[in-house]
């Protein structure tokens, strides 16, 4: 179990499956920057975070609620959390843009889920991520494949904080999208690979040059 002091935010979940050096730079070195992606996805949440805890129905609607789970060691707000009167329980976040090729949304989703089991003593057994562009709920089951990523991804954030780690620079397509692209520099880091390997291949071709253990033969 996790105490307070090691809780760290579901958010960096994220941060960590899109890339492992944005997940550093923004939680080991505190950086941050804003693109206009940031932009849009905060203005979002801020809308679903606008309002009270309201009623539709049975259900009960709250807003920003707090979660953490000592057990995963995650603290964190839920844009949505809605609540029926037969016991189910149901996270939803607000996404910009549309579904992502990768789990990112649904590990996070799934994180959620997982400190209001623990929080409540209670099972939950599917949420919703609402996307901007399509404007409707994306129905996610948090079976066991899930669970084991989010608590996977978990450890693995962990691990990075706990040990300071900032994995090296890679230039990657999804470095177009990324807010910190001009304070990660990933083609900075490619230029000094290439440097790198260009004192290498001297280095290889002097070596070539140099004498070798047979060419002192002679003075035997
Ligand atoms: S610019 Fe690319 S390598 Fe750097 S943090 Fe962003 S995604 Fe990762």
């Amino acid at each position: 179990m996790y105490t307070e002091q090691q809780l760290l935010p579901i958010s960096a979940l994220q941060h960590l499956i899109f890339c492992e050096r944005q997940c550093a730079l923004i939680h080991v070195e505190q950086l941050w920057a804003e693109n206009v992606w940031t932009v849009e996805g905060r203005q979002l949440h801020n809308k679903a975070h606008d309002g009270k805890t309201d009623s539709r129905g049975d259900t009960r609607i709250t807003r920003s609620l707090w979660l953490k789970s000592h057990r995963l060691g995650l603290i964190g707000q839920a844009d949505i959390v809605e609540f029926s009167s037969d016991g189910t329980v149901t996270p939803v976040e607000y996404k910009r843009g549309k579904p992502k090729t990768d789990d990112s949304d649904r590990v996070q989703l799934c994180a959620q889920a997982i400190c209001i089991e623990e929080m409540l003593n209670t099972t939950i057994e599917r949420g919703a991520l609402f996307y901007g562009t399509r404007k409707r709920r994306t129905d996610v089951a948090f079976d066991d494949v899930l669970r084991q990523k989010t608590e996977l991804v978990t450890r693995r954030l962990h691990q990075m904080i706990d040990q300071r780690e900032t994995p090296a620079a890679k230039r990657q397509k999804k470095c177009e999208k990324c807010s910190l692209l001009e304070l990660c520099m990933p083609d900075s880091m490619k230029r000094e690979k290439g440097v790198a390997s260009w004192n290498a291949r001297q280095y290889a071709g002097r070596s070539a040059d140099a004498p070798k253990s047979d060419d002192f033969s002679i003075f035997e």
